[in-house]
């Protein structure tokens, strides 16, 4: 009998693991009267930047990592005629909001030992015009961020950070969020790592960049909502200084926040143990297994387990991702890189053999469910899935 036949339900993708505190916080958001960006985006901001640990750290609260991006290029001054570097390996939002801003995308390969950005192939992408370099923490994997610093300091560029998968991931015993970027950007999306439902974390050491940020997160007033209706002088005179936008965070999200921040790190020993606990099922099979930290003791955030096929593995992955499927197992794969995507491709003229690691790992790459609410047995029912396909 095969696994398909039995009445096992299926095994989500990806689920948040939402607990009580988290529903009475949201509860007491909506009692309170107070639903909209207030004290409870306040406190998750302090305590965001009380998680990082470090003097001067600015946290702006923001309704997705979409818009924490994009906050922080216009920030840095990104506009028409300025190219900013990325990965091709990446979910598209990294890349639009460039395009939001009339700037343009360099997409670049990968380093296929670790799937992140090949710090070669962004300096050999370095134009006249490039200013700014964006960076993905892969599945929580850190980039190697000393040598994307130094390209950046030795061409003058500014570096945004698209932590989406990266809480907490540490590079070199310190966590993302408190390298020497200009700006570091994280989700609280559904399946990320902690989250909000939709919503994200700017978080700056410049000064002028979080009061930039701050003012064009809400229409590009010079105090936000907050301010104005609590201040101890009644004031209802506020002055518009640019076209902001809506990217405030909510009342109701940010309780959710709060109550995630303080179990993210326990959610961090969660998936590792998954992670181990896959990768010691896994190691017979022809397939290239997730990288790890390069650096003894740092923290890989394992938003994604993502396995490869081997060269020899006598499988596809779409024969993988069926078998999966029949056994009611949800996986997905990311990502389609983005120089398949019909805009991407045809807006710039992309073609693969210009990727050719983030092509490769696309094609044998299958993501592997994994979350704090898995039990071994859920593992250990993904492991054996995948064992059938290989016909172990
Ligand atoms: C999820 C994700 C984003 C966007 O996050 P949102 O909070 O949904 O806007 C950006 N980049 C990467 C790599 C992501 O995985």
């Amino acid at each position: 009998m095969s696994q398909a036949d039995t009445q096992l339900p299926f095994l989500p993708f990806a689920l948040p693991e939402i607990g009580e505190e988290e529903i009475s916080e949201v509860v007491e958001a909506l009692r309170s009267g107070w639903v909209t960006t207030g004290p409870k985006t306040r406190q998750f901001e302090q305590d965001f930047a009380a998680f990082l640990g470090e003097e001067g750290v600015h946290a702006i609260a923001v309704n997705s990592a979409t818009a924490g991006l994009h906050l922080a290029l216009e920030a840095l001054g990104i506009g028409p005629g300025d190219e900013v570097i990325t990965t091709t390996h990446t979910f598209t939002a990294t890349a639009e909001v460039v395009r939001y801003l009339g700037a343009d995308v360099k997409l670049v390969d990968i380093d296929p030992a670790t799937l992140n950005i090949d710090p070669a192939a962004i300096e050999a992408a370095i134009t006249p015009r490039t200013k700014a370099i964006m960076p993905v923490h892969y599945a929580g994997l850190a980039v190697d961020m000393d040598a994307v610093l130094d390209i950046a300091a030795r061409h003058g560029l500014k570096v945004v950070e698209d932590a989406a998968h990266a809480l907490p991931t540490t590079w070199k015993g310190q966590l993302v969020g408190t390298l020497r970027s200009d700006a570091v950007v994280f989700s609280f999306y559904a399946n990320k790592t902690m989250t909000t439902g939709e919503g994200g974390m700017l978080v700056t050491r410049d000064a002028q960049l979080a009061a930039r940020a701050k003012v064009m997160r809400l229409h590009g007033i010079n105090r936000d909502a907050f301010d104005r209706f609590t201040a101890k002088v009644p004031s209802w005179y506020y002055e518009i200084v640019a076209p902001g936008f809506k990217y405030n965070l909510t009342d109701i999200a940010a309780a959710m926040g709060l109550h995630q921040l303080k179990r993210v790190q326990g959610f961090q020993v969660k998936r590792e143990q998954l992670a181990q606990r896959f990768d010691a099922a896994l190691a017979d099979l022809p397939l290239t297994l997730p990288p790890r930290p390069v650096h003894a003791g740092d923290l890989h955030a394992w938003h994604l387990y993502v396995v490869r096929l081997k060269d020899d593995a006598g499988i596809t992955r779409d024969q993988l991702i069926e078998t999966l499927f029949a056994d009611g197992i949800g996986v997905s794969v990311h990502y389609i890189p983005l120089h398949l995507h019909p805009y991407w491709k045809e807006r710039y003229a992309l073609q693969p053999e210009s990727f050719p690691h983030s092509q490769k790992a696309y094609e044998r790459m299958v993501s592997l469910p994994l979350y704090t609410r898995m039990t071994d047995a859920d593992v250990d029912r993904v492991v054996a899935s995948v064992r059938r396909a290989f016909g172990r």
